[in-house]
């Protein structure tokens, strides 16, 4: 029994394991399995990264729908916490935007 770093926390573990007993990552030897694996991981990536930009868009609009309409109603506080809560929709989004462009560049590697 040898002891081999593992792939995903990088701490020893044995060789003949199936999973690592410190992060729980599945050790297979199988290529194609591996890179099933790493498929399944891009896909929840990816579509956690859209969830992110949907999420962020709605506050973004949100956020600009609730200070418009505070805007007529002349409110201070809540406009500008509206305007707040825009903003940083606007910035999560662009963001988001940023690792979706990213993400999409590294899967041409
Ligand atoms: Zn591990």
């Amino acid at each position: 029994m040898a002891l081999v770093p593992c792939p995903q926390c990088g701490k020893r573990i044995s060789d003949k394991a199936q999973t690592c007993q410190h992060c729980e990552h599945v050790l297979v030897d199988d290529p194609e399995k591996l890179s099933t694996q790493r498929r399944i991981h891009r896909i929840k990536k990816s579509s956690s990264l859209i969830t992110h930009s949907f999420l962020a868009l709605i506050l973004f609009i949100g956020g600009l729908a609730y200070s418009s309409w505070y805007a007529e109603s002349g409110m201070g506080h809540d406009k500008i916490a509206s305007q707040v809560v825009a903003l940083v929709g606007l910035v999560w989004y662009v963001v988001t935007r940023i690792r979706i462009m990213m993400f999409k560049r590294e899967k041409q590697v």
